[in-house]
């Protein structure tokens, strides 16, 4: 009984919190298997609006999607800050931390050096995550991704792979991969170092204009 009561006061809470989450919807917060605590995020992404379905209550719409992982559970999950909260045992940390990195990641208008600098010193630590970030399927069927405000779409032909980047900004053409890869994976890594040495090229024509 006391059990109970907390447990409606915990959805009271949510409720509070972002709005949605009813008593009846608690997705794989209710299956068998799937550990309730211990988790640990690994990664917060940006994917500018709410796009995918948190894994966990599976009825929220998310923009920041938290990458979770478990020693007891194989897969990455994909969830939303409060989910995210209650897998890692301290909601209020964890709304603490949100808001903290919902200000970290918010993009600059204009890029400035030293935001460049950050974001070229992080990428190692965003390559590790990226095959695990979130990827869309386009309506041609190809998966895409934003990164840097930059598009990266994959492409699959004759069984090989390759990748397409676009300015997201005016929507405008910026490279075709030539190489083929043999894996997806391997694709994804490409796309992902040449938006790294797009970055770094940005940074350095700023450098140089400086100097001049
Ligand atoms: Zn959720």
């Amino acid at each position: 009984m006391t059990r109970k009561l907390t447990n409606i006061q915990e959805d009271v809470k949510i409720n509070k919190h972002e709005g949605y989450y009813s008593t009846k919807k608690r997705g794989k917060r209710s299956v068998a298997g799937i550990p309730h605590k211990g988790w640990k995020c690994s990664y917060v992404e940006d994917l500018g609006e709410p796009m995918i379905k948190c894994q966990m209550c599976e009825s929220n719409m998310i923009r920041y999607v938290y990458h979770m992982t478990h020693e007891d559970f194989p897969e990455v999950l994909h969830v939303g800050g409060v989910c995210a909260g209650y897998m890692e045992d301290d909601p209020e940390t964890a709304w603490r931390r949100d808001r903290e990195l919902k200000r970290q990641i918010a993009r600059p208008k204009r890029w400035t050096s030293q935001y460049l600098e950050f974001m070229i010193k992080n990428r190692h630590l965003l390559r590790e995550q990226w095959l695990s970030m979130v990827w869309r399927t386009s309506e041609k069927g190809n998966l895409y991704i934003s990164d840097s405000g930059y598009r990266i779409i994959i492409q699959q032909r004759f069984g090989r792979w390759t990748f397409i980047v676009a300015d997201e900004q005016n929507d405008s053409f910026v490279y075709n991969s030539k190489n083929k890869f043999p894996t997806l994976d391997e694709a994804k890594l490409a796309a992902y170092d040449h938006i790294t040495s797009i970055l770094i090229e940005i940074r350095d024509s700023i450098s140089k204009l400086r100097k001049n």
